[in-house]
């Protein structure tokens, strides 16, 4: 049993959550307090009424999302808004949120984790938002097809599936950045190319992004928006598991995005 307060004192400060940029629907930090003292941290990509329900069920009192309560932007507490609330309450379940700050971490972020899952070692920051980086990107000299079916063995572990812009059967991959979640837009195109990127990996992005990064000569490869994002929050769960000796659950409800 741990006070909710010195969970969210010690999540702020390893995240560095005041002050860190972010969209402002991430309101970074903690979301819904609780009367009680935590027993068991649940940790999910989305807060929705499913991963609500898994807290529940797995008797969890605190539970840690990347896009939190107010992800769809200000909106009356009707349907399942409500829903998702009144059930929060009467379960006594507190929401703490980390986006940018936990895609960024350096040791528990998103990008430094999927990288080391594809065997990849960052040497270097990507995709910045207003004052700070929130990728990585390094070099390495792995085929591309080889990386993608990496991507693709990810991305199927959390119900997706990747794809990717075509890619030569014999091409390498000499140099390589990673922006998770929505990651593929104009901005990190452009700064692909501006360090001389080959491949980019991201959770998803829109059909043209595919196009322009052809027409630069980069293969993006989109390994899931939900696929992408299940390593921070898991592992800030199991860092507040070790720190406080709590009992923690992953609640998997994937998007197939
Ligand atoms: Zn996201």
């Amino acid at each position: 049993m741990t006070s909710l307060t010195s969970i969210v004192n010690e999540l702020d400060s390893l995240l560095g959550t005041q002050g860190f940029p972010d969209y402002k629907e991430a309101l970074n930090g903690l979301q819904l307090e609780t009367r009680d003292d935590i027993t068991k941290v649940a940790a999910a990509v989305d807060l929705r009424e499913r991963t609500i329900n898994g807290a529940r069920e797995h008797g969890a009192n605190l539970l840690l999302v990347h896009h939190g309560l107010f992800w769809g932007g200000l909106q009356p507490l009707r349907g399942s808004r409500f829903r998702r609330l009144h059930a929060l309450l009467a379960s006594g379940i507190a929401v703490y949120s980390s986006h940018l700050p936990l895609d960024a971490h350096a040791e528990i972020g998103n990008n430094v984790l999927l990288a080391r899952e594809l065997g990849l070692t960052p040497s270097a920051s990507f995709a910045r938002f207003e004052t700070i980086d929130i990728g990585v990107r390094g070099e390495s000299s792995v085929a591309t097809a080889e990386l993608i079916a990496r991507a693709d063995a990810v991305a199927r572990r959390w119900g997706g599936v990747a794809r990717s812009s075509p890619a030569e059967p014999h091409r390498k991959t000499k140099r390589w950045a990673i922006c998770t979640g929505g990651g593929a837009s104009a901005e990190t195109l452009h700064e692909a190319a501006e360090h001389e990127v080959d491949t980019l990996i991201v959770g998803e992005g829109p059909h043209w992004t595919a196009i322009e990064a052809d027409e630069l000569g980069i293969v993006v490869i989109y390994a899931g928006h939900y696929a992408t994002e299940t390593f921070g929050v898991r592992a800030l769960a199991d860092y507040v598991g070790r720190t406080f000796d709590l009992p923690t659950v992953f609640i998997d409800i994937p998007t197939g995005l």
